[in-house]
């Protein structure tokens, strides 16, 4: 080699050196399907020069895949949106164990998974509240005020719902169960089922159109689909919001039902340590806002404040009575739940 060619050979190593630094890539398994989601992943890249690679799919798809991949599994972190699914992940061996102070400081013990015997967590980053939507001229608030009444024969023909076997319903009725007992649970189901104005159609946001058209009265819904419509610039939807009120379930007794979204360290990452960095950023303040606020959920990492007028319009600021139940309950309770709307006819 000439002292030119070597020259040149050293230069070129020499540039290549920062490249290779930024060229670390988080996988990143992600149900969340909400567009203020993508400030975050940009900022955190700028911040830690670690590019966030993404693929979507939804719960029970991200937990398939992850199965069919095994240990060739490219993914790093895993974000799911509904407790359940994050038990079953954990349940299954889909996550890694992870020691982060940072994290358990952040996020209250409620919001978290039980870490298991091998010291695998999942951390929930934003909860969402189920709530109850009618149509303010012709349902009198004290007949929706609780889920009870979902099944009482005074609602017939009014309610439209998101299909039964959907994770959000899962969550709720894996919840009821918690509350009711099997049976009463069972008989629930089968007198909501035979409440419905409608067969079961479309997501939570097609139940709130459903009432604003006239084509039912009442709807389940979480929250954020509620606050991202009063915030709309649709005429249309800012419309049909003019003709529903919200109301939280079960204040006079064991409060609403929350569903967590949150997120694990895929059991097969080859970069766990900056798996645990992307995790430890989502539970930051900055971070938070856009993950929780963006998408009209609350934050929870403590200390940080929620600042967001449809939420807080339609929650009495916040100030509502939330569910206290373990999230493992509602987990374990799925399988019971999905026999039972099977023997109900509840698709
Ligand atoms: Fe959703």
């Amino acid at each position: 080699m000439t002292r030119k060619a070597l020259v040149l050979a050293l230069s070129l190593a020499a540039a290549a050196l920062p490249s290779l630094a930024q060229e670390q890539v988080l996988n990143l398994y992600s149900a969340r399907h909400y567009s203020t989601d993508e400030a975050l992943y940009s900022n955190f890249t700028t911040a830690t020069g670690i590019k966030i690679n993404r693929v979507d799919a939804d719960d029970a798809g991200i937990l398939a895949r992850l199965k069919a991949e095994g240990a060739a599994s490219p993914a790093d972190v895993i974000l799911l949106v509904d407790a359940a699914r994050l038990y079953k992940g954990q349940v299954d061996g889909m996550f890694k164990p992870v020691k982060s102070k940072v994290l358990e400081d952040a996020i209250p013990a409620q919001y978290r998974g039980p870490t298991t015997a091998e010291g695998i967590p999942w951390f929930g980053f934003s909860t969402r509240a189920r709530v109850v939507v009618y149509d303010k001229a012709r349902v009198k608030r004290e007949d929706v005020d609780t889920y009870e009444e979902l099944a009482d024969p005074k609602n017939k023909g009014r309610i439209c719902i998101r299909s039964g076997s959907h994770p959000y319903n899962l969550s709720l009725f894996g919840a009821l169960t918690e509350h009711l007992g099997e049976a009463k649970a069972q008989d629930w189901l089968k007198g909501l089922h035979g409440n419905l104005a409608r067969d079961p159609k479309g997501g939570d946001t097609d139940q709130i159109k459903g009432v604003a058209s006239g084509e039912c009265q009442i709807a389940v819904t979480n929250s954020y689909y509620v606050a991202r419509m009063m915030r709309s610039s649709n005429p249309q939807d800012r419309a049909a919001m003019e003709k529903v009120s919200v109301v939280f379930p079960n204040q006079q007794s064991w409060g609403t039902h929350l569903n967590i979204a949150g997120g694990a360290v895929a059991k097969n990452s080859k970069n766990p340590a900056a798996a645990v960095r992307f995790l430890e950023y989502l539970a930051s303040p900055e971070a938070q806002n856009y993950f929780a606020n963006g998408n009209n959920e609350w934050p929870v990492a403590k200390g940080v404040k929620v600042s967001n007028p449809a939420l807080q319009a339609m929650s009495g600021n916040g100030d509502f009575k939330a569910e206290t139940i373990p999230l493992q309950a509602v987990g374990a309770n799925q399988v019971k739940v999905q026999q039972m709307l099977d023997r109900v006819g509840f698709k």
